[in-house]
């Protein structure tokens, strides 16, 4: 397929001057009161360690997906390890994870020196795909080595089909993991995304739904669990006057300081969803009447957040215009989009891992673009952004 090229892929960066009029992908948006309960974390001196904002953080995000227990940590990679390491993954097991997705779904594989095995997307929501999940899970059976765990990615929002996956993951008596990193606020029959499995994470990096700065968060129905995680996440201490260490532990706690950042944003957390819905309708609304260009729909009882409003350009329909092509296009005009995840199987890193499935996601890689997506975006950047993609065609 023409433009894929590894040289067209390369991000094409902001020069060393940001330019301020740029319409980024997904910018951070302050909801207005960080910057009084930052200034509370300073002032009363819970800089470090931990703090009050950690435990009311950590209660409101509880409360908001509807789960026992939460813990707040220094990324949404640091809880899948956390929670790999929890399930005592090791050296030599298995771990399935979904190939289309962001590497930190798979890296904390790596770190624990395990395999991971990838499995592809369906097209109804982009994310695992049952049949594969089980055909591959027969398969390392037959292998001889059963997977220890399921990492199951929400992309860009939408939830996976949980019906099908949650029925093999007990069937087999496998655990499920959800990365949920991108899909805070999202949910499957009324239930928040990041609380079907044993153990779910949240994302608060720069560009996700809401923000802490950088940040992460696990979340549990059974609280041992997050008890468990809370010590390895500040080094494993055992409990002794001095510093006694029975285990591998890691410096994973968020701060109290972005903790405080956290609490700002989770009470503007329902709005930037209504937002970034609204975002993704008006897109749909004005580009579905371009032949070729192609949205992803909520099946029904399917509630995303709409993290990132994506498109699939179908070239055949449209001569001349693919993905890359208008992704150019559109940054010469100042406004960032980006290419949907290459899946993990293609990536140099992970291509020598197994992989089950059709190819349907790289597909998708083939032909997706994420518009720019963010809360604070006006109708006059979104009307610019839709006039330019249809002057392209
Ligand atoms: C952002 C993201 C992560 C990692 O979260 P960090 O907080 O950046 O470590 C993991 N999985 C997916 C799908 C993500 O988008």
């Amino acid at each position: 397929m023409e433009g894929l090229k590894e040289e067209n892929l390369k991000e094409t960066r902001p020069k060393a001057k940001i330019n301020e009029d740029r319409i980024w992908l997904s910018p951070p948006h302050m909801g207005g009161e960080e910057k009084a309960l930052i200034t509370e974390a300073i002032d009363s001196n819970w800089v470090a360690p931990g703090g009050p904002f950690l435990r009311k953080f950590e209660k409101v995000l509880s409360n908001f997906v509807q789960c026992q227990s939460s813990l707040a940590l220094s990324s949404g990679t640091a809880a899948l390890h956390l929670a790999l390491r929890l399930l005592g993954i090791r050296q030599g097991d298995e771990v399935i994870c979904s190939s289309f997705t962001f590497t930190a779904s798979a890296n904390p594989i790596l770190y624990q020196g395990a395999t991971p095995v990838f499995i592809d997307s369906e097209l109804e929501t982009w994310n695992m795909c049952p049949n594969a999940l089980e055909q591959a899970v027969q398969s390392r059976i037959v292998n001889g080595k059963k997977p220890k765990a399921i990492i199951l990615v929400h992309l860009y929002g939408m939830p996976a089909k949980l019906g099908e996956i949650i029925d093999i993951s007990k069937k087999y008596k496998i655990p499920l993991i959800e990365d949920a990193a991108e899909a805070l606020g999202s949910n499957y029959k009324g239930k928040a995304l990041g609380t079907f499995g044993q153990m779910g994470i949240y994302s608060f990096n720069g560009n996700k739904i809401i923000t802490t700065s950088g940040g992460g968060a696990l979340v549990s129905e059974n609280p041992d669990l997050i008890k468990k995680a809370l010590f390895f996440a500040t080094q494993a201490k055992d409990g002794a006057p001095h510093y006694e260490h029975s285990q591998l532990g890691y410096n994973y706690r968020m701060s109290n300081v972005c903790a405080a950042i956290g609490v700002a944003q989770m009470k503007v957390l329902s709005e930037r969803i209504r937002r970034r819905r609204e975002i993704y309708a008006y897109y749909e609304k004005h580009l579905s009447v371009i032949k070729g260009i192609e949205f992803l729909p909520e099946p029904k009882g399917f509630y995303s957040n709409r993290w990132l409003s994506c498109i699939l350009i179908h070239p055949e329909y449209i001569k001349g215009v693919n993905r890359e092509q208008l992704r150019l296009r559109l940054l010469r005009h100042n406004i960032e989009s980006r290419l949907l995840w290459k899946p993990l199987h293609l990536q140099p890193l992970y291509r020598n891992f197994p992989y089950f499935g059709n190819k349907f996601s790289e597909r998708l890689f083939e032909r997706g673009l994420c518009l720019p997506s963010g809360s604070a975006l006006t109708k006059d950047q979104l009307d610019f952004i839709i006039g330019i993609i249809k002057e392209s065609f």
